[in-house]
């Protein structure tokens, strides 16, 4: 059986007590989640107060499904949900590029 601690190559190995969901939020922000209307990059409206889900009885199958893995551990020790969001996407190579780095018009 596969394990979802388990990083890819180029990833520092996760310590062995992140092995759950600590709430950081960022998989409620970060992802764009088409059952839910949300955009990129954006708290899911959702989202309550210290990152729980306020419809959480009644969230829908996308969010049940969703399991913590490696990607907690390196999102989530990080401390504001801007800079968890922005490493989150930055993993899945979703994040924006920089303003200042303007696409060349040639
Ligand atoms: S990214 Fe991981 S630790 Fe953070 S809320 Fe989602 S499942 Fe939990
Ligand atoms: S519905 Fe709840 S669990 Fe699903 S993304 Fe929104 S806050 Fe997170």
């Amino acid at each position: 059986m596969s394990d979802l601690f388990q990083p890819p190559d180029g990833y520092a190995p996760r310590s062995a007590w992140q092995r759950g969901c600590s709430a950081c939020g960022a998989c409620c922000s970060a992802p764009d989640i088409a059952a839910l209307g949300k955009p990129l990059g954006v708290p899911c409206v959702h989202l309550g107060a210290g990152c729980l889900c306020r419809i959480y009885e009644g969230r829908p199958a996308v969010c049940r499904n969703y399991q913590p893995d490696w990607v907690c551990g390196e999102v989530a020790p990080l401390p504001t949900l801007q800079a968890r969001i922005e490493r989150f996407l930055d993993i899945y190579g979703l994040l924006e590029p920089e303003p200042s780095e303007s696409p060349d018009h040639g």
